[in-house]
């Protein structure tokens, strides 16, 4: 990685340190920062000439050679101060809150508008809704680019930005074409490494954020910090990880919750964690006290499955989404939560004590 003494270089420098990289077979990809742009050296980094000849440069401050298999997405990476921002709320700084339906249904699109409004009246700061559904059931409803029309006329009615989960290149641009500001890699999807570089190829240019959910299979964390560092690699780093329960399930609940694992991941990654309790408890009973375990576990944002009438929705929402007012008492509890954890953490929290580096990124 390299770090220029200015916040990016000039193109003739861009030209030079390419040029020299590529006497050793490796290219330069830029990543652009919200302060600084880094520039990721892509092949083998560890030629001592080649890093050498870079740091010998008189605009070069110096190489980070972060020995990690995710370099970009590390928590001892220049990224680090790094933040992303989703409907006003920068991440780390105000806890996120992302609401609506699991899917849009195209026959009755005054739910997902009802929703919406709902939803932010409740005081969610973004807008989920499923346009492609992946369904274990091949003969399920698997979505209708119709609800793209409706989920991008919620966000211009409500003002919020929008959340929709891609599974392949046609949904990549129709999406990205109609503005929707962050695409979801749903759980099925999040060791699909294909799918993961079309994503950063295509947002590369953009402030697009992908919201990228934890595999149902997924063991180490490293594998889910890796699938990050493959879409922040072609220059956008506007990954959110979003843990939302895996295997081995429990008996009464959907998945394994999993947002006890948020201090794990702040312990190795800079990237915020949203937690999506809805699909990982799946009844919409015990998504509350997730929700709440995923604040005092230190995440950044929650996501959640809501709608104005769970009976009459499709998808998951039946089962598992919330109503309005239910999210309206999740937000006012989890929003005192997450500053009782801010104030503790200033004061020296049990967080600090007890760690060397303190979880939750307080
Ligand atoms: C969803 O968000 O509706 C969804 C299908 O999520 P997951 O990929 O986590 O199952
Ligand atoms: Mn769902």
């Amino acid at each position: 990685m390299i770090l220029p003494k200015s916040n990016r270089l000039t193109p003739e420098q861009l030209a030079e340190v390419t040029a020299m990289v590529g006497e050793f077979g490796c290219k330069i990809q830029p990543i652009i920062g919200a302060v600084r742009t880094i520039y990721a050296i892509v092949g083998d980094e560890r030629e001592e000439l080649m890093i050498n000849r870079i740091e010998g440069l008189a605009y070069i401050d110096r190489i980070d050679r972060i020995q990690s298999p995710f370099k970009l997405m590390d928590k001892r990476s220049d990224l680090a101060s790094h933040r992303i921002t989703l409907g006003g709320v920068t991440l780390g700084e105000e806890l996120l809150v992302i609401a609506g339906t699991c899917t849009i249904d195209p026959k009755n699109p005054n739910y997902f508008y009802e929703t919406a409004a709902a939803v932010k009246e409740a005081g969610a700061h973004a807008l989920r809704g499923g346009v492609w559904k992946p369904r274990t059931n091949p003969y399920a409803f698997q979505g209708d680019v119709k609800s793209l029309d409706i989920l991008m006329e919620a966000s211009r009615r409500t003002g919020l930005p929008v959340d929709t989960e891609v599974m392949d290149d046609s949904h990549i641009k129709l999406a990205l074409n109609a503005g929707v500001h962050s695409l979801q890699v749903g759980a099925r999807n999040a060791l699909n490494y294909s799918l993961l570089r079309a994503i950063g190829r295509a947002i590369a240019e953009r402030d697009t954020c992908v919201l990228l959910k934890r595999s149902i299979h997924m063991g180490p964390l490293s594998e889910f910090i890796s699938a990050a560092e493959y879409i922040a690699a072609f220059g956008n780093p506007n990954v959110i990880l979003c843990p939302r329960g895996t295997t081995p399930t429990l008996d009464g609940y959907r998945n394994h919750p999993d947002e006890s694992i948020t201090p794990l991941l702040k312990e190795k990654t800079w990237a915020p964690v949203v937690i999506d309790p809805s699909h990982s408890v799946g009844k919409a009973i015990y998504v509350p006290a997730c929700a709440l375990a995923a604040v005092a576990y230190g995440a950044d944002g929650l996501c959640i499955e809501a709608h104005v009438s769970p009976s009459h929705g499709i998808g998951d929402d039946p089962k598992q989404a919330i109503t309005p007012d239910v999210l309206a008492e999740i937000i006012r509890q989890a929003k005192q939560l997450w500053t009782l954890r801010r104030n503790g953490a200033k004061a020296g929290s049990v967080d600090r004590r007890h760690a060397q580096s303190s979880p939750g990124g307080l």
